[in-house]
């Protein structure tokens, strides 16, 4: 069989429908029942002339992942989906369902991750691909067919999962085009974070083109030398760069920045520390979240903060002014975190290779 024509692909998809004679209206209801309603493709090819699905079934590709592994928190309302990609590769996406009935979804820009930070289980496996368009699209879609029974739709979706989205900024955008588009996913714009380690010019351009999508920081530590020891890529943007780029971000967009601090003992969560995060975000418009730290088995140097650490220098942020919160730490019991799941299981896969 040829390759596939992605559904996404709208000039492919019209040339198409014009060869088989479809009628728009009908594409449009195809989309529509698939990308908005996330019926399943089963159901979306229904709205096609009897005589036009199976052709179309044939040459159109609706799903470039293949679940692969569906984990259910037993604590929480938490689910790690593991999808293969084409290439056989694994990427991870994770289902939050918070108690308000808002369900989030947290998904990835790429195949391992070339950033390296050292906290990070992604991180430690390298990097393999970007993720296409479709890719990144079709986390969204399987994951709403996953919750579909349970009467929910996701409601957020981050860009925090495996890999730094800024290193695929043309796809990354590509996907947002398609996803806030009124004509395939109507999703809004202010629903979308995108979380990054600090690239700023591209935190810059993002913030030009999609002034609602919101951004996120992962910053850490406001010593540059810690922030280094944490993120490699913080060589290359400073801490006064990364002031900057806020400055001109809370000017560009109407929503805070969240800054992601990660609570790591001894090295970043000290009253100093608290008191020196405090001075560099001073009239900044940001929204500060204390992360709980899961440890990872590449990285046993470090630790997580006891609650009682965190609880003080969360207070220590709120009594100076600064709007923060601590993460509800989802999905431990499913290994949430970022790339520990897919890492854990690629070594399996690695051990039963070399025994055969
Ligand atoms: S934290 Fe993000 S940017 Fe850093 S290695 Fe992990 S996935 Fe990449």
């Amino acid at each position: 069989m040829s390759e596939q024509i992605s559904i996404y692909d709208t000039p492919s998809i019209d040339a198409l429908r014009s060869r088989l004679a479809i009628d728009p209206h009908r594409v449009h209801r195809v989309r529509t029942l698939f990308m908005k309603k996330f019926a399943g493709q089963q159901r979306a090819i229904e709205e096609l002339p009897v005589e036009a699905r199976d052709t179309f079934t044939e040459q159109v590709g609706f799903h470039p992942l293949q679940l692969d592994v569906r984990l259910d928190s037993e604590t929480d309302g938490a689910t790690k989906l593991v999808f293969a990609t084409a290439m056989g590769k694994r990427i991870e996406s994770v289902l939050l369902r918070a108690g308000t009935g808002r369900t989030a979804l947290c998904i990835s820009s790429q195949v391992g991750c070339a950033a390296n930070c050292d906290f990070c289980a992604t991180g430690k496996m390298g990097f393999f691909a970007n993720l296409s368009v479709a890719e990144m699209l079709d986390q969204v879609v399987q994951a709403n067919e996953q919750i579909a029974d349970e009467g929910r739709t996701v409601r957020n979706i981050v860009l925090m999962g495996m890999g730094e989205p800024f290193h695929n900024e043309s796809n990354v955008y590509e996907m947002l085009d398609l996803l806030i588009d009124g004509k395939y996913f109507n999703h809004p714009a202010n629903r979308v974070l995108i979380s990054t380690v600090g690239i700023t010019d591209a935190m810059l351009r993002c913030g030009r083109r999609y002034p609602k999508v919101n951004l996120a920081l992962s910053l850490h530590s406001v010593r540059q030398t810690v922030r280094e020891q944490l993120i490699p890529l913080a060589r290359k943007f400073p801490l006064d760069e990364l002031r900057r780029t806020l400055v001109e971000l809370n000017a560009l967009q109407p929503s805070t920045v969240m800054i992601e601090y990660l609570m790591l003992a001894g090295v970043n969560d000290s009253p100093e520390d608290a008191a020196e995060l405090i001075d560099w975000l001073a009239d900044l418009r940001v929204h500060v979240n204390l992360i709980p730290y899961n440890p990872i088995e590449a990285a046993p140097q470090l630790l997580g903060s006891s609650r009682a650490v965190r609880d003080s220098f969360a207070g220590q942020l709120k009594s100076a002014g600064l709007t923060t919160t601590i993460r509800y730490s989802m999905g431990a019991d499913i290994e949430a975190a970022c790339g520990q799941l897919v890492q854990k299981m690629e070594r399996k896969r690695r051990a039963i290779t070399s025994q055969e």
